[in-house]
């Protein structure tokens, strides 16, 4: 018997029937001798009165016109969190008469970086909660929170928060701060399915046992049933996770074994995953020969303003990647209309780089330039974008090793009539890049194509 950390998400704890029988889940395990600590997420979800969507909007209602500092966007989101850990120490009062004590993130020791928004945990202090723990009580943390530890500017103790699924990556790292034996994960499915049920309904099946790096892919790419960073921190202090719907006493799904505690030569189609909202932007070059450096500029300027790309890849005269459709206005604003001087094999060459060449701002521009700057050759290199883009993965256990993979994803996809826009390979998974009005239709039938519907299709298979 040691600490479980028990994670509530939204619906779990809304409305009050939802929440007494979550707080029963966390009297039974003390009943039972464990030493719970509870994490709880923000009551509801999108549309309830306490939703973190809903916390948003109140305030960007005031005046649409005026957007809402960061900080104080972050103060306000994590209210909802505040209510909810204060329900949950009630109603655990409520329901097993034990002793409980509600802390806010920073109230616990979790101290985060100052990215207002997208905060990273880069400590915890486990002292306020095994102090809690040690007199008596149980501890019931805000999710979603810390705060930072070293500032500047605006001072230390500033409320931040960890980004979607944060609640998830508070429980992971508490569980792994307090050394705890296990870290489950309740919400509203019965576990870690083969497909979103949303998209496939009853034909997504449980994955009773799934090890880290397949949860942690699915995640990546797009299963938001349990957040990536809960699993890595998790994987890393070797904490099993469990996954479990919060109504019922099912056992849900376990995450405890590595891909590489398994035996070797093993494999598995573990499930299909979908990430909306997904761009895709290419961009092309006149001259072969600057191709490399108009690339490694681009891709330069997308790190430093926090922009992961996917599906890299490149031609002769143009190069393509992907990014999530809600970094595309930040990618506009920083790549139309740049102009990026090519310094290779002593031509005075520059590129304008323009989503539409024929803006009045661009050929005003490209007049001055060409006037101030005569003895410099100006080329377009034209940004091509396409708004409507989503990937569909199928998450596997070693995909690398086996053959045959890539002609079926292929051979589905061209049944089905669905234009496959890039495709990119990893250790676990092979994603495609599609349009998203395809997006439902490709999860359905790679669904049925890999036969996840039928349970033996789980079973590790020998590598042929
Ligand atoms: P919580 O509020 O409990 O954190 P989330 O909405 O974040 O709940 O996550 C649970 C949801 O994740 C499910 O309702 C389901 O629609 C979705 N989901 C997506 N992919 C999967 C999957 N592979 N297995 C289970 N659930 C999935
Ligand atoms: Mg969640």
């Amino acid at each position: 018997m040691g600490i479980i950390v028990q994670k509530f998400g939204g619906t779990s704890v809304f409305p009050k029937e939802r929440l007494l029988s979550a707080a029963q889940k966390v009297v039974k395990a003390k009943r039972e001798g464990n030493d719970p600590v509870v994490v709880v997420s923000a009551p509801g979800r999108k549309g309830d009165p306490y939703a973190t969507d809903t916390l948003i909007r109140n305030v960007q209602e005031i005046d649409p016109q005026i957007p809402v500092d960061k900080r104080e966007l972050d103060l306000v989101m994590t209210c909802g969190e505040i209510i909810g850990i204060v329900w949950m120490a009630q109603a655990i009062k409520a329901v097993g008469g034990y002793k409980t004590i509600a802390l806010t993130g920073g109230q616990a020791g979790i101290y985060t970086d100052q990215q207002f928004g997208n905060a990273r945990i880069v400590r915890i202090d486990p002292t306020p909660v095994e102090e809690a723990l040690k007199a008596g009580f149980i501890p019931v943390v805000a999710g979603f929170q810390g705060v930072t530890e070293h500032g500047h500017g605006v001072g230390h103790g500033q409320i931040t928060t960890l980004g979607r699924g944060g609640s998830d990556t508070t429980a992971g790292a508490l569980a792994a701060a307090l050394n705890a034996q296990s870290c489950i994960i309740y919400t509203d499915v019965d576990g870690v399915l083969t497909a979103d049920p949303r998209l496939v309904g009853a034909k997504a099946r449980l994955l009773p046992s799934v090890t880290y790096e397949e949860v942690s892919e699915m995640a990546h790419l797009g299963a938001r049933v349990v957040h990536p960073r809960c699993v890595e921190i998790a994987m890393n202090h070797r904490i099993p996770v469990w996954v479990r719907n919060a109504e019922g006493d099912r056992e849900g799904t376990v995450i405890k074994e590595r891909a590489s505690d398994l035996p070797t030569r093993m494999f598995r189609i573990t499930g299909i995953t979908h990430l909306p909202q997904v761009a895709q932007v290419k961009v092309s070059v006149a001259e072969q020969e600057d191709l490399a450096e108009v690339e490694t500029e681009i891709y330069r300027l997308l790190g430093e303003a926090g922009m992961v790309p996917y599906f890299v890849s490149k031609s002769r005269s143009f190069f393509e990647f992907a990014v999530v459709r809600h970094h595309l206005e930040l990618l506009r604003s920083l790549l139309d209309g740049l102009t990026l001087p090519i310094s290779a094999n002593g031509h005075l060459r520059a590129y304008i780089l323009t989503t539409d060449p024929d803006r009045v701002i661009h050929r005003e521009r490209r007049r001055l330039l060409q006037r101030s700057q005569r003895d410099w050759v100006l080329l377009d290199a034209p940004i091509e974008i396409t708004t409507n883009c989503a990937i569909v993965s199928l998450v596997t256990l070693n995909t690398r090793e086996v053959p045959g993979i890539m002609a079926r994803i292929l051979e589905a996809m061209v049944d089905s009539e669905v234009d496959i826009l890039q495709v990119a390979d990893a250790q676990h998974s092979v994603s495609c890049l599609i349009r998203e009005e395809d997006m439902v239709t490709a999860v359905r039938v790679l669904h049925e194509h890999f036969r996840l519907d039928d349970e033996n299709t789980q079973q590790l298979q020998p590598i042929p």
